[in-house]
């Protein structure tokens, strides 16, 4: 078993150049853009050049064409892309996410299908869809049914708050086959794009992380094949838990790269301003926020590091995880928050990155199970 080592392998440095080489071309210009004409430059450039280096999806296995990368080296790419748009590294945790359960559970033929779609160099999104308007922190209340009818799966439903939705090539949806919403009446069964009876809701206005298409959607008699149903009868449950172990440490690393973003800008911002006739930087009042904010941001990576090395070596990574999180929203919205306050005035105007950096990092303790629910994640293996 590896030994715990603080050091970037030479690979994992080459990782992080490709990562902001491609992305740093794209992002500028779609920031500057906002609605339709940001959206299409966000689609079109910094998302395509992501697809064509294989990192929409980088978990997809190379037997499956993907770049196989480990949950560090995921975690890594996800902090870069946190730093530059929360829009994006949440696209991409959207497609792992969706990958995860057909990586973790699904039959050869589903691996086969769905997986190298994800890596084959063009843009291939895939949608997670478990909230409900009646289910969103109590999965037990699903009331989305799935039935057997011959050789198909028939489901009707509604899912709310879908990212990519009405985009994804194909979506991961939870179900149940039961009345009474037992964890083991679960099925998780991949539905594929334009199949009939699958409706795209409205897509939602949100506060913050506006590029990231989400939207409801609307499932009537919609009926697929029995073998699209992942894993054996009874355990699309535990396939779900461990989705999510997984996907919380990657949304710590999107929090650590936005706070980092906001840490940074406003560190330099703090030694370029003058009042009183020195810089900012040099009033203890904010030199001691910005220092607090660096041990915060480190402690959260460290976390997130931690629980993607268990994750790696397939350890048990669930309580770390949800630390992982945890820290990673929190310090995103503190260094958010904080970094408003260093730019004063200025960082509240739209065409400063700040309160873009404070209006997504807003989100970030509501998704992938709120803050309280990684706190009774945590709890409840005390
Ligand atoms: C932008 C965005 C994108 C999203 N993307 C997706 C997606 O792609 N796929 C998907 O399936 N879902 C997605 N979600 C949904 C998200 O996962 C849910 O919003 C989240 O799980 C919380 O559910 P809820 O909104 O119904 O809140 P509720 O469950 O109604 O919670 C309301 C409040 O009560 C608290 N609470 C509830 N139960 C407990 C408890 N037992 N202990 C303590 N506190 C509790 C919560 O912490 C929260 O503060 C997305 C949400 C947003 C905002």
């Amino acid at each position: 078993m590896a030994v715990v080592n603080f050091n970037i392998s030479s690979e994992q440095q080459l990782l992080l150049e490709e990562v902001n080489a491609l992305a740093c071309g794209w992002m500028a210009p779609a920031a500057e853009q906002s609605g339709e004409a940001g959206e299409k430059l966000f689609f079109d450039g910094l998302i395509t050049s992501l697809a064509e280096h294989k990192l929409l999806t980088p978990t997809v296995p190379q037997h499956y064409g993907g770049r196989g990368l480990g949950y560090f080296s995921t975690a890594l790419v996800l902090e870069e892309l946190g730093a530059l748009c929360t829009s994006v590294a949440t696209v991409v945790t959207a497609n792992i996410h969706a990958a995860s359960p057909i990586i973790l559970a699904g039959s050869t033929k589903q691996k086969e299908t769905f997986l190298p779609p994800l890596a084959c160099g063009k843009t291939h999104l895939a949608a997670f869809a478990l909230t409900e308007p009646e289910a969103g922190s109590d999965i037990t209340a699903i009331a989305t049914k799935a039935y057997r009818k011959d050789n198909q799966w028939v489901i009707n439903g509604v899912k709310e708050f879908v990212i990519n939705g009405g985009l994804a090539h194909f979506t991961t949806l939870f179900a149940t086959t039961d009345a009474k919403g037992k964890r083991a009446s679960l099925v998780a069964i991949i539905i594929p794009k334009d199949i009939n009876g699958l409706k795209i809701g409205a897509v939602y206005d949100k506060m913050g992380i506006e590029y990231v298409r989400t939207t409801k959607l609307i499932l009537e008699d919609v009926s697929v094949p029995g073998e699209l149903a992942i894993g054996p009868r009874g355990s699309a449950y535990l396939l779900l838990m461990q989705t999510f172990d997984r996907g919380r440490a990657l949304a710590g690393a999107v929090g650590v790269g936005l706070a980092r973003a906001a840490y940074e800008f406003a560190l330099q911002y703090s030694k370029r301003r003058h009042q009183f006739g020195r810089p900012v930087f040099t009033q203890q009042a904010v030199s001691f926020a910005l220092a607090e904010l660096a041990a915060k941001i480190e402690s959260a990576r460290l976390m997130v590091w931690k629980a993607c090395w268990l994750i790696d070596n397939d350890m048990d990574y669930t309580m770390a995880s949800s630390m992982a999180k945890i820290a990673g929203s929190q310090v995103a919205q503190e260094a958010t928050a904080m970094a408003m306050d260093i730019c004063g005035g200025r960082g509240y105007l739209k065409d400063w990155p700040v309160e873009k950096y404070l209006r997504d990092a807003r989100v970030l303790s509501l998704i992938e199970g709120t803050n309280n629910i990684q706190k009774a994640v945590i709890a409840s293996l005390l």
